[in-house]
């Protein structure tokens, strides 16, 4: 099964958020695989947003990124890239499609509630700046006979 890299981020912390958006993880039937809550830093924000540190947006990302801890979350489940990113919505929550974490709970295009990782490769690059392989749990939950034909997982 694939794994991908959830951030709830300070807007969802903030806002009291975190609850309703892992609610939306949990009922889907992905499987929670890895959770904490972190402070980052300037360091690790430029590393995680290598791609946009020359766009005139970046220091007011980084910012928005720190104001208080965020929660990281390694969700687990067949096709978890594309399933996560589909319930992220665009990242403008105001074109975000209604019925998706950003369309719903939020109206910015960079207080955006979550961050989620956007290919399986960078999924694997993400998990492992955040997470030590320790704090990534193999378990099966009672609950997979019934989320998966047999010959889907
Ligand atoms: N962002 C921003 N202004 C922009 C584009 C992006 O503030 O014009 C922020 C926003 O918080 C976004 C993050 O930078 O979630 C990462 O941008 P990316 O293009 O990777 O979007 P995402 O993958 O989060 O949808
Ligand atoms: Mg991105």
């Amino acid at each position: 099964m694939e794994q991908t890299l959830v951030i709830l981020k300070p807007s969802a912390v903030i806002r009291g958020l975190m609850g309703e958006v892992i609610s939306r993880f949990e009922k889907k039937g992905l499987i929670i695989a890895g959770m904490k809550m972190v402070q980052l830093d300037d360091k690790i924000l430029a590393e995680h947003y290598a791609h946009l540190v020359s766009r005139p947006f970046f220091p007011s990302l980084k910012k928005s990124m720190m104001v208080s801890p965020v929660v990281v979350m390694c969700i687990r489940g067949v096709d978890a890239v594309a399933v996560v990113r589909a319930m992220t919505g665009a990242t403008n929550s105001r074109k975000a499609e209604p019925g998706t974490i950003r369309g719903d709970y939020s109206m910015s295009g960079q207080q955006n509630i979550i961050h989620a990782s956007d290919s399986v490769e960078n999924a694997e690059i993400e998990l492992a700046r955040f997470f030590d392989k320790s704090e990534i749990f193999d378990f099966k939950p009672a609950m997979l006979d019934y989320l998966y034909a047999d010959d889907e997982i």
